[in-house]
Formats: structure tokens, C-alpha cells, sequence
């Protein structure tokens, strides 16, 4: 049983409609040049302005100029004539009975904010000691994973990295993670004690992180500055299904925990199963993987590996995953398939995974199974997708006029 809640809209952060920039999203020496471009601070004045900006937006997650009680009246006006700070609207919220909890956040586009919102899902998966946030990258995916629901949705758009950063500040508000706030009383679950609500983030939401590569690095470096959200590093996780030229930058610019969407161990499956193995085939990932920056015992890669029925899930699968793995510090992260409609998979019977982890742990590698979470909600892994469809060139140049 799952519950959806009835949201009262009224009070939901609307964004706005207007041209004006928004500052979520911008690092903070770009907030410091954006205010003294505005005319709003000196020179001089700009960083002091800015760390203060950041503390608000990030630290306390406010969304109102008037709150910022350190700035001057007449500077927050101006702020507040220059600037805003939006954030999604939830269009809906629902908890499962596992008490992950699934948001469908509306987006306007910036840049043409008379085109139609776009939507996405956020996925937030509590535990005892920890709760996950699991967060989108893309309106849909370019590429077409045949196992994947989101992978059925073309591609509508990148995210902005405020954007990106949007569905984390939105899911810490309605959580209760920033200072006064409050915690859901809804039946779904946070983790107990007074950890945070939201402990980690993994990129592992609708689209290919990697083929948005530049909002994601923003986003990431924003959510993790120890002066700001402060989410660690080791904590956020980036699944990609293989953009080989993207993986080495990813370790050395972002720094965070890598995840590889493997789901085969040889090319002629793997072609068909993640596409994109075409470009990128097994050997060429794999040697991306062996050069990530700062992999070690301590920090190693995750590879995923999604379990379907009679199609990858044979023994000697489990031998070839461990053989093609050797010497790389890496953990096992079997996902059981999660259906969709119109999916033609089935899910391995639960002893063929039993069997499938026994191989690949005698081998040495760690390898939970993942318990899918939020099926209830459609929140699990790979069945995200939202109902936003690509304009055609037609509409597009009737609406920007
Ligand atoms: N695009 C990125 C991140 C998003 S998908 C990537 O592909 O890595 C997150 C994980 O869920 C990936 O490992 C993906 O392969 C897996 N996945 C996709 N569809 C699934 C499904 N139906 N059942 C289980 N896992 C799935
Ligand atoms: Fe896109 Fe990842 Fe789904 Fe493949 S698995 S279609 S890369 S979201």
C-alpha cells in the first residue's frame, strides 16, 4: 500500500515565470561577479555578500530575500528585484509502504521560460543509518538501455545544475534537514537519531549523467562545499552506463564515488542490453575504470549489474564478471530487474541471484543485492520516467513566437 499526499499548492515554491536569473545553481565567485554586475554590491564588497548569500541559500535554505536578516532592507529589495531563487514545484509526493518516498518536481526552462515545465522524478530511500537521495540529471535519456523505463522517454533536456540542485534543497525541505525544520509525520521514515534526513546522493535518477557533464559537476561541487550543504564527497555517488571520456574527469573535477552500470560481461550482450557499448565496448570502459582518479581499497568502483532472468545471470556470467574485474578495488551491486509496462524482462528467481552473489563473494568482491525499494511507488530503479515529451521544431517557433 502506498500513500499520496494531498498537497496543498498554495503554499508550494511556484517558480517564476519572470526572465530574472536565478541564484541557485551559480558557484559562489559567480554569485560575487553576478551582484557586482547587477549593481548591487562594490567590487570590494562582493565576496563578503556572496559567503553571506551562501549561508542562507545553502546552510539555512531559504527562499526568501526578506529572511536574510544580516543583509541591509534596501540591499534585499534590490536583491529581490534582480534575483530569484527559485526552487521545483512538487507536483506530487508519494510514500510507499517501505517508506521510500517518490516527488514529481516541475521545472520551468530558464532560458525560454514560455515554453511548457518540464518534469522529473526524485527518489528518497530511508534506512537505519542513512537515508539516500536519488537524484535526475536529464528530462529522459538519449540512449535506449532495453531494460530501462526511463530509457523508453526521449530525451526533453539537460538540467540546469539549479536544477539539479533544486530536487536536493527541495527533498531537504520537505524532509526537515535545514535548521527549524520539520520532520514528515506521514508514516515515511528518516533515520533515527539526529542524522541528517538526507546522508547521501547518488546520480542515479532519470538521464546519463555523464552526457550532461558540466551542470552535474556544478551541482555536485555546490552540494558538497564544506561551507554550504556539506555532503560528503565519499558520499555521493555518480552511476554512469559508460561515457568513457567523461569517467577520468568525473574522479579528477568532482572527486565523488563512481558507479558503472556493467549489467554483461561480454560485448555482443552488452550491446544490446546498454547501447551505448557500442561506442564504448567492455575493454575501453574497463581501462577508464582501472585510471580513476584516487581508486583505491578505501574507495572503490561500484558495478552494477542488473539480474535478468535466463539472460546474464548464468554461473559462468558470475565467473567472467569476476575474471574481467580482476585487479580493480571494486564492489558487486546485483539489482534484481524491476518490471515496467511493456517491459520484456523477467526478474531472476531469487536462489539463481543467491547462487550469482555466492560465486562472486567467494571471489573476494562484496556484493549486496540490492533490495529493490519503492515498487509499490514505481520508485525503483530503472522505473522512473515522467510524462514530459519533446516539442517538435514546429511548437517550438510557435511558442518562442
Ligand atoms: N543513466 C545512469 C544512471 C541512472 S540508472 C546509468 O545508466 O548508470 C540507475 C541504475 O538502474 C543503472 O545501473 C541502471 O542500469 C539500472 N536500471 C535501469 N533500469 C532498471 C530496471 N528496470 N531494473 C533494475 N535496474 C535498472
Ligand atoms: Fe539512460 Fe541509465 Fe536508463 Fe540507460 S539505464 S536508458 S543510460 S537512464
Amino acid at each position: 500500500m502506498s500513500i499520496a499526499l494531498n498537497l496543498d499548492h498554495s503554499t508550494a515554491v511556484r517558480p517564476a515565470v519572470a526572465s530574472r536569473p536565478s541564484l541557485i545553481g551559480l558557484s559562489k565567485a559567480q554569485i560575487a561577479s553576478a551582484l557586482v554586475d547587477a549593481g548591487i554590491t562594490t567590487d570590494r564588497e562582493s565576496r563578503m555578500r556572496a559567503n553571506q548569500l551562501w549561508n542562507w541559500l545553502y546552510v539555512n535554505g531559504t527562499t526568501d530575500f526578506d529572511r536574510m536578516t544580516n543583509v541591509a532592507k534596501p540591499v534585499r529589495q534590490k536583491l529581490a528585484d534582480t534575483f530569484i531563487l527559485d526552487r521545483p514545484e512538487i507536483v506530487s509526493e508519494q510514500v510507499s509502504s517501505d517508506g521510500t518516498r517518490k516527488w514529481l518536481f516541475r521545472f520551468r526552462d530558464p532560458a525560454n521560460p514560455l515554453y511548457p515545465p518540464v518534469e522529473v522524478e526524485t527518489v528518497y530511500i530511508p534506512e537505519q543509518d542513512r537515508g539516500t537521495l536519488c537524484v535526475s540529471s536529464q528530462v529522459g535519456c538519449t540512449l535506449t538501455c532495453s531494460f530501462c523505463h526511463t530509457g523508453t522517454q526521449k530525451l526533453v533536456r539537460n538540467l540546469t545544475a539549479g536544477e539539479i540542485l533544486g530536487q536536493v534543497l527541495m527533498a531537504r525541505e520537505r524532509l526537515g534537514d535545514f535548521p527549524g525544520g520539520q520532520r514528515p509525520d506521514d508514516g515515511g521514515l528518516v533515520p533515527s537519531g539526529d542524522t541528517r534526513a538526507i546522508t547521501n546522493i547518488v546520480m542515479m535518477g532519470m538521464g546519463e549523467p555523464l552526457y550532461n557533464y558540466e551542470n552535474v559537476k556544478q551541482a555536485l561541487l555546490i552540494a558538497s562545499a564544506g561551507d554550504g550543504m556539506s555532503l560528503s564527497k565519499r558520499r555521493i555517488t555518480l552511476s554512469t552506463s559508460g561515457v568513457v571520456p567523461f569517467i577520468e574527469p568525473t574522479g579528477r573535477e568532482i572527486d565523488v564515488m563512481l558507479a558503472i552500470s556493467l549489467h554483461a560481461t561480454n560485448n555482443d550482450l552488452r550491446d544490446v542490453l546498454v547501447p551505448i557499448n557500442k561506442k564504448w565496448p567492455i575493454e575501453e570502459l574497463l581501462d577508464a575504470c582501472r585510471n580513476y582518479p584516487g581508486l583505491s581499497n578505501a574507495r572503490r568502483i561500484t558495478f552494477e549489474y542488473v539480474m535478468l532472468d535466463g539472460i546474464n545471470d548464468s554461473d559462468a556470467e558470475a565467473r567472467e564478471l569476476v575474471r574481467l574485474l580482476a585487479g580493480i578495488p571494486a564492489k558487486i551491486n546485483l539489482i534484481p530487474f524491476n518490471p515496467w509496462p511493456g517491459s520484456n524482462y523477467g526478474t531472476s528467481p531469487s536462489s539463481r541471484i543467491e547462487r550469482f552473489a555466492d560465486i562472486v563473494n567467494k571471489a573476494g568482491y562484496a556484493s549486496p543485492v540490492r533490495t529493490p525499494r519503492g515498487r509499490d511507488i514505481f520508485a525503483a530503479c530503472g522505473q522512473l520516467k515522467s510524462e514530459s515529451e519533446r516539442l517538435s521544431k514546429k511548437d517550438r517557433e510557435a511558442l518562442a513566437g
